[in-house]
Order: C-alpha cells, then sequence, then structure tokens
C-alpha cells in the first residue's frame, strides 16, 4: 500500500463515506443550485434519481431515503419544480421505523486528497458512476436497455455537474461513440476506458494531486492480469478488465470505514 494515503484507505477498496458523501453533495448541492428545475433539468434529475433507486447499493437508511425522493418526484407533476420545495423532500426522515437517512456530512476516505482542494467530489463521482454500471451490468439482460445508466450519468454531467470544463469534454467524448455501445458489459467497459482517457490528459497537470499521481487504471499490482503485451506493445485484456471492475465494483468490496 502507499504510504501517503491517509491512515488505512486501501486503494482497492471502496468506502461507504465516498459513496455516501458523494450522493448527499449530487443531490442536496450541485443538484440545488438553481432556483427553479424544469424541462431538460427536471427530466435529468429525475432520471438520475430513478437509476439510484434502481443500482445504488447503499445501506437500507439511504435506499429508503432514495425511494421516498423518487417517489416524491414522480407525483411532482407540474413542470416547474423550485428548490425550497425540493430541498424540503430531500431532508432526512429518522422519525419513521423505516427511516430515510442519506448522511448530511461530507467525509473522504478513499477519495481523501492531500490537501483540501485536490479530489474529494469528482473522485467519489467518478466512484459512483463506475458502480452503478456495473450493477446494472450484474442485474439485468446484457442487451436489454444498455445505455440506460450511461446515459443518465450524461444528462447528469451536463445539468449539474459544477465543473463545467469537465462537463464538456465529457459531452464531447459521449457524443462521439455512446451511442454505439450495445450491451450492459459494453457499458461499463466504455465508462473504464473514457475515464482513463480523462486520467491521460490529466496526467502531471496542476489538478493532479502529487500524492495520487493520474495512472492508466488498474494498474499492473492492482490487476496483473488486465496487461498484456502484444508484438512489444502494451494492451488490456478487456475480459480482464471486465472480470476485474465487477469485483472492484461490487456490494462485497464496499468497507463501512478505515477498518481492515
Ligand atoms: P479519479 O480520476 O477521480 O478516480 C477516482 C478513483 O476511481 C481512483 O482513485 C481509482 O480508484 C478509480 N479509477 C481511476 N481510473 C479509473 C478507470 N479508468 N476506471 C475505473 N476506475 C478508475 N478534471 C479536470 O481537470 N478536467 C476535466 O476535464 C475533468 N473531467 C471530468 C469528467 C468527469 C465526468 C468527472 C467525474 C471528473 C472530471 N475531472 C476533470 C476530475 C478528474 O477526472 C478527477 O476526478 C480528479 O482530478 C480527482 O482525481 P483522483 O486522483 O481522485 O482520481
Amino acid at each position: 500500500t502507499n504510504a501517503s494515503q491517509p491512515k488505512h484507505a486501501d486503494c482497492s477498496k471502496v468506502y461507504v463515506a465516498d459513496l455516501e458523501s458523494t450522493l448527499h453533495y449530487s443531490l442536496r448541492v450541485e443538484a440545488t443550485r438553481a432556483a427553479v428545475l424544469s424541462g431538460a433539468q427536471l427530466a435529468a434529475f429525475k432520471c438520475y434519481v430513478a437509476v439510484l433507486v434502481k443500482y445504488f447499493p447503499g445501506r437500507p437508511c439511504v435506499q429508503t431515503y432514495l425511494q421516498s425522493l423518487d417517489g416524491w418526484l414522480k407525483n411532482w407533476t407540474e413542470p416547474e419544480l423550485p428548490r425550497s420545495a425540493l430541498k424540503e423532500a430531500m431532508k432526512n426522515k429518522r422519525d419513521s421505523s423505516h427511516p430515510a437517512m442519506l448522511p448530511t456530512n461530507v467525509t473522504w476516505v478513499g477519495c481523501q486528497g492531500s490537501e483540501p482542494h485536490f479530489r474529494g467530489y469528482p473522485c467519489g463521482l467518478w466512484t459512483v458512476f463506475h458502480l452503478l454500471t456495473v450493477q446494472a451490468a450484474q442485474s439485468g439482460p446484457d442487451k436489454e436497455l444498455p445505455l440506460e445508466v450511461l446515459s443518465t450519468l450524461r444528462c447528469y454531467v451536463r445539468h449539474f455537474f459544477g465543473c463545467q470544463e469537465c462537463a464538456q469534454h465529457f459531452e464531447a467524448m459521449a457524443a462521439e461513440s455512446m451511442d454505439q455501445v450495445a450491451g450492459r458489459e459494453e457499458a461499463v467497459l466504455w465508462l473504464w476506458s473514457h475515464h482513463n482517457k480523462v486520467n491521460d490528459r490529466l496526467a502531471g497537470g496542476d489538478t493532479e494531486d502529487p500524492k495520487f499521481p493520474k495512472l492508466q487504471w488498474p494498474p499492473p499490482d492492482m490487476c496483473p492480469q488486465c496487461h498484456k503485451e502484444e508484438q512489444g506493445v502494451h494492451t488490456w485484456d478487456e475480459p480482464a478488465v471486465l472480470t476485474f471492475l465487477k469485483a472492484h465494483f461490487s456490494p462485497a468490496n464496499i468497507y463501512p470505514d478505515y477498518a481492515e
């Protein structure tokens, strides 16, 4: 393990704190920047919550929270949704026998940067995105709705992601090739390979945390079988990468805290 990482954070694990901090920030902070949601922006928000309900492997209270928000949004049939109404609907409901709770604190574990301006939310958002594509691939026929998750993420990024430059880059990549994705497993690999393109573009730049250099991921020490050489040139063994992603972004690899 990397000695520069915070105590006990292990880059081979996914942490509940990163996932829940990301959901809290995306739903309650990024999505409520506009005074009113309407049109394509409102549709993108409803889609995002519906996909989270279907595929986010959360703790029971978080699942209940997402289900209750999704139900509330489905009942909201007016064309405009004021931020004040949405904020009220997104409050935690702890008193019932089925508490609906998404913690309101932001704590980074696997996504902790060496300085506060590094990593954090963008790292958490990638993690949630990968988790959703993998859970969708694990839960239905491969050829059924192959773009369900990817197109929802694309809409979320376009309408809500606070880093506008990132959103433009992501939209350009999506416009180029996302529609050709024909299966849920291919969707997992599309997100993985395009995240690596982003890593490649950002390597050595000033947004890179020096303690967490941008790599082509997963590196050989994490997944030796993912890498191969053909005539002296590095290539990925995509079936091995898919197997690795399914294990890495699985409920069994999500850990509650720093515990080993
Ligand atoms: P991240 O790249 O955030 O990765 C998070 C974690 O995911 C890693 O720690 C690793 O465990 C895992 N991981 C890494 N690579 C892969 C992969 N290929 N497949 C699966 N899992 C992987 N920043 C900019 O400066 N310019 C941009 O244009 C830009 N575009 C972005 C677009 C999107 C949609 C998002 C979500 C973020 C974007 N960012 C951009 C932010 C940037 O990509 C990083 O999220 C940020 O710099 C933090 O990097 P990180 O080291 O924590 O790792």
